[in-house]
């Protein structure tokens, strides 16, 4: 069997030039990869803070490269929170209204408090 030789001439798995260019190939994809990283990571942050409507569309409008399961799971994350807030603000208004019915009595208290709580998280 004849050893394989590298174009130096060199036993191809003992020549340093070749070695020296499969590590800069090497360190080429690495850099590429963690750019790549980085831009989801940046994109899972961009679309995490984006929570209304209309922001959660824009900041969700983005190219395939930078899209990951990560961000899938802040996108739900969003999505949940934009349907507590808007059931939160539908039960208010509720809160509110059977509130302005019940002057001075103990279901006045309770639709008080609950409103209160409502309120802290809105
Ligand atoms: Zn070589």
């Amino acid at each position: 069997m004849a050893i394989k030789r590298c174009p130096h001439g060199k036993i191809a798995s003992m020549c340093y030039i070749c070695g020296a260019d499969e590590a800069r190939t090497r360190l080429n994809k690495l850099e590429a990869d963690l750019e790549t990283l980085r831009m989801r990571l940046a994109a899972c942050s961009v679309v995490a803070l984006a929570n209304s409507p209309k922001s959660a569309a824009n900041a969700r409008n983005m190219h395939d490269n930078y899209k990951s399961a990560s961000l899938d799971d802040v996108i739900r994350a969003v999505d949940r929170e934009m349907k507590l807030r808007a059931d939160n603000k539908m039960l208010l208004s509720v809160l509110e209204e059977i509130a302005s019915d019940v002057d001075g009595s103990w279901q006045q208290g309770i639709a008080d408090r609950a409103i209160k709580g409502l309120s802290l998280n809105d």
